[in-house]
């Protein structure tokens, strides 16, 4: 499985820094963010390092699809499903992505705008 010794996600994937998980399997590994926008703000991680959305092909298909379904999965637990939430992947600097490996983040326990900021 690719990792990157220097990124922030793979070393809390592996347990080198401290995150406050909700969830992990041998796909994804889900933790609060550490700066919540929402009541409910969790990151859905995939444990293969891929930067950004545009290092995308058709072979990680599996893994981000899993990571979106774990997402709704973690949603439903926190019982989220019923009121509304929003997930939300940042891509490159326009859109404030700051942590380059990808990740989704998940967002409940408010009402959201639209269109977003
Ligand atoms: P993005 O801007 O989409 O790249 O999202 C990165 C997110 O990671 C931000 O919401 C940060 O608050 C969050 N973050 C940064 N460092 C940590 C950390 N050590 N633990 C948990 N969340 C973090
Ligand atoms: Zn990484």
């Amino acid at each position: 499985m690719a990792t990157n010794e220097r990124c922030l996600f793979c070393r809390i994937a592996c347990g080198e820094i401290t995150a406050k998980i909700v969830f992990e399997d041998d796909i994804v590994v889900a933790f609060n963010d550490i700066n919540p926008q929402a009541p409910t703000h969790v990151l859905v991680v995939p444990r293969t390092h891929i930067s950004t959305l545009d290092d995308l092909d058709e072979e990680e298909a599996n893994v981000v699809g899993m990571t979106i379904v774990r997402a709704s999965q973690i949603a439903r637990n926190l019982q989220l499903n019923s009121e509304g939430y929003r997930l939300v992947v940042n891509h490159g600097e326009a859109a404030g992505q700051t942590v380059f490996h990808i990740h989704v983040h998940l967002l409940g326990g408010r009402n959201f705008g639209w269109p977003p900021g």
